[in-house]
């Protein structure tokens, strides 16, 4: 899509969303910008004043007819955004206008920009690196407060130093590797492995903290998916009401009603979340019911955490062993439900408690089972009288990582983490190998895989497919 032939060109876009609104203004980027505003508008100065807005009339050349009174601001090659000679015109909102304004433009010689071309001529530029021109488009499309704090901390840098120490890093290591390799016979002063090892070992835990955070980042982005599964009429449905706090699922206390996946995206303390309430697991003939339960299977494997509901006054755990099996390998809440018609506690811990309950009623699976569930991810609760709800709500504000993405950098772009598994592997690798006392060549090859990628990242090291990668997700204008 983008080649360099094309980079010479100027180039004009509607910067804001197309529709009405207050102002409409479209940004004109290179070395001609500013010659081709200036016949639009007479009292527009030769040499403007790079950081100044000039009021005036925008004139149609050839007739000289008025289009729109506009504000023209004019910054200099290598103060603006993409780094080059950039005029913004700000016209009165609405389509018409903004759209004669821009025509007027391109008939001075601008080509209309691709999509995201202004960031990636700021990248070309180097204005910003190819992270922070990802970040340019997670800030503009984030939905929700945290995602845009983290965007704007990308774009600030922060993701992008976090590598460039990893690579700092690194490169101290494969000089002295180097040294080792040419110097062997010389008496001449090297790092000893430890030190080497420590090197690497340091920077691979940093790359893994930064691949480990692309969950809470994509938990943060989309929000924790929580399924609620668990045999029909435990109270589910109730649970996802009491929990949202509004009546949104249909309760019949007919088993099998809730033949669909039912979804509601609530905010817990920030933390969007996405609960799943799903159709029980029992074996039916019913075609509806099994579409459903086929659905629920699916809403589990997808989950990031699963609350096993059982009906405390009535414990039926053969379809929530069922649920059990689908949950290995996830994060797991049990929650005895309807608390509040069979008295529980009577002082004692939750886990304690269900033990008493359960009795004879409860089998060697369900036993082993309970006994790997930490006590704190049991739950008393009662969606009637509200029992347990605010724990629930605590342990899923906790499962969401909320905490962490206020601290250390966190990585939201899958090509980001893709690369980072990459860089990880391979530090792993030169890891052993150091370990091992292998012979510098093969613990440089790794580190130099590892560092080809962190190069990639920062876009130091790029293809066309990379480029086209980063700029085709971008709209137009930005
Ligand atoms: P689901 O099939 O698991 O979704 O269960 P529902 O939410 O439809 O509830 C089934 C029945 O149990 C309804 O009659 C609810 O009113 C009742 N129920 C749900 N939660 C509670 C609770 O905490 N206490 C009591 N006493 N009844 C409940």
């Amino acid at each position: 899509m983008f080649n360099v032939d094309r980079d010479a060109d100027t180039v004009c876009a509607l910067s804001t969303a197309p529709g009405i609104g207050g102002i409409a203004v479209l940004r004109v980027s290179g070395a001609g910008a500013w010659d081709m505003v200036r016949p639009l508008a007479s009292s527009l100065p030769s040499l403007p004043e790079s950081h100044r807005a000039y009021y005036c009339v925008i004139r149609d050349p050839e007739n000289n007819e008025p289009i729109d009174e506009v504000l023209v601001t004019y910054f200099e090659k290598g103060r603006s955004f993409t780094g080059e000679q950039t005029v913004e015109v700000s016209c009165h909102g609405g389509q018409q206008v903004s759209q004669d304004v821009l025509t007027l433009i391109q008939r001075q010689g601008a080509r209309l920009a691709d999509r995201g071309e202004f960031t990636y001529r700021a990248f070309m530029n180097g204005r910003i690196d190819l992270m922070q021109a990802e970040a340019v488009l997670s800030l503009i499309e984030s939905q929700n407060p945290k995602v845009a704090r983290l965007s704007l901390r990308q774009l600030q840098g922060d993701l992008s130093r976090s590598i460039e120490e990893v690579i700092e890093s690194l490169t101290w290591v494969m000089a002295h590797l180097e040294a080792n390799i040419d110097f062997a016979s010389e008496d001449i002063e090297v790092a000893d492995v430890s030190a080497l090892l420590s090197g690497v070992c340091q920077s691979q835990l940093k790359v893994s903290a930064l691949v480990e955070s692309y969950r809470a980042g994509q938990i943060v982005r989309d929000g924790l998916v929580v399924a609620l599964v668990g045999p029909p009429n435990v109270g589910k449905s109730s649970l996802l009401n009491t929990l949202v706090g509004y009546e949104r699922a249909i309760v019949t206390h007919l088993p099998g009603t809730t033949r669909d996946t039912v979804s509601e995206r609530v905010s817990i303390e920030g933390v969007p979340i996405q609960f799943v309430d799903t159709a029980g697991l029992r074996e039916t003939e019913d075609l509806v019911e099994k579409i459903g339960i086929e659905k629920t299977r699916q809403a589990v494997v997808d989950s990031d955490v699963l609350l096993a509901v059982v009906d405390l006054s009535e414990p039926n755990i053969v379809e929530l062993l069922g649920a059990l099996e689908l949950a290995i390998g996830k994060e797991v809440g049990l929650i005895f439900n309807k608390s509040d018609l069979r008295s529980a506690k009577g002082g004692l811990t939750a886990k304690a408690a269900v033990d008493k309950v359960f009795g004879k009623e409860m089998n060697s699976a369900l036993k082993a089972w309970l006994d790997e569930i930490p006590e704190d991810r049991i739950f008393l609760a009662s969606a009637k009288s509200g029992e347990g709800i605010n724990e629930i709500k605590q342990f899923l504000h906790g499962m969401s990582h909320a905490e962490q993405s206020d601290g250390s950098a966190i990585v939201l772009q899958a090509r980001h983490q893709e690369q980072l598994v990459i860089v990880n592997q391979a530090l792993e690798r030169a890891i052993d190998l150091l370990e091992k006392n292998a012979s510098p060549e093969f613990v440089l090859e790794e580190l130099m895989l590892a560092l080809r990628s962190l190069n990639e990242l920062l876009g130091r090291r790029f293809d066309d497919e990379v480029m086209d990668r980063v700029f085709n997700e971008f709209c137009l204008g930005k």
